[in-house]
C-alpha cells in the first residue's frame, strides 16, 4: 500500500496532478475540496454547514472535515493506497489521519509539497475562477485569505510530517507534464525505499 499526501497552496495544481497519479499508481483519490463541493451542490446538511466557511475562504471546522474524510476512507477497504489532496490542512487533521491510518493497519508514507509562489497562485486561481464557477476563486480578497489561512494553519502540517522524515518538496511550476515527471521521480524513489 502507498498512502500519499499531495500538499501545496490553493491553486498549486494538486487536483490536476492527483488525477494523473491515480492512474499511474492505481490509488484512490480523496479531495476534501471536491467532497465539499459535491455536498454543497446537493444541498446536504454537510454541504449547508460547510458553505459559509468556504465562501469566506476559511477552513471548515475540523470535526466536520475529519468525519467526512473517515467515511470516505472506510468506503474503500480494498484500496491499493490513497492520495489525499487538500487534507490534512491542520495539525489536528494530521493527527486524526495518522490515527485513522493506524486503525486501518497502515500509515502515511510521504507528504509531497508542490512549491509555487504567491503571484503565480493568484494569477492561476483568477484564471480558473473565470471558468470553474467557484465563488471562492473570483474575488482577490477571498483568494488572499485562503493563502493567509494556508500559511498560518496549513504550513505547520509540512513540519509535522517533516518531523517524521516524510516531507518532500517538488517544484510546482512549468508544464503539467514536467511537474508530473518530478512527482513520479519523487514517488519512485520513495517506493524503492519502502
Ligand atoms: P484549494 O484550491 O483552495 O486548495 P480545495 O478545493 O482543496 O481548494 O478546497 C476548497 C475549500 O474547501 C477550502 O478553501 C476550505 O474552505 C474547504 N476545505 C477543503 N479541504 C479542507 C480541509 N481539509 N479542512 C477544512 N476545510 C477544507
Amino acid at each position: 500500500m502507498i498512502n500519499l499526501i499531495l500538499f501545496g497552496p490553493p491553486g498549486s495544481g494538486k487536483g490536476t496532478q492527483a488525477e494523473r497519479l491515480v492512474d499511474q499508481y492505481n490509488l484512490v483519490h480523496i479531495s476534501t475540496g471536491d467532497l465539499f463541493r459535491y455536498e454543497m451542490g446537493n444541498n446536504t446538511p454537510l454541504g449547508i454547514q460547510a458553505k459559509s466557511f468556504i465562501a469566506r475562504g476559511e477552513l471548515v471546522p475540523d470535526e466536520i472535515t475529519i468525519g467526512m474524510l473517515r467515511n470516505k476512507v472506510e468506503a474503500h477497504p480494498d484500496a491499493n493506497g490513497f492520495i489525499f489532496d487538500g487534507f490534512p490542512r491542520t495539525i489536528r487533521q494530521a493527527e486524526a489521519l495518522d490515527h485513522l491510518m493506524n486503525e486501518e493497519g497502515t500509515s502515511i508514507h510521504a507528504l509531497i509539497a508542490l512549491q509555487v509562489d504567491d503571484d503565480e497562485i493568484i494569477q492561476r486561481i483568477k484564471l480558473r475562477g473565470a471558468t470553474s464557477g467557484r465563488s471562492d476563486d473570483s474575488d482577490e480578497g477571498i483568494i488572499r485569505n485562503r493563502l493567509d489561512v494556508y500559511k498560518k494553519e496549513t504550513t505547520p502540517v509540512f513540519d509535522y510530517y517533516a518531523g517524521q522524515g516524510k516531507s518532500h518538496l517538488v517544484e510546482g511550476t512549468g508544464s503539467i507534464d514536467a511537474i508530473f515527471d518530478r512527482l513520479c521521480a519523487a514517488i519512485n524513489a520513495l517506493h524503492a525505499g519502502l
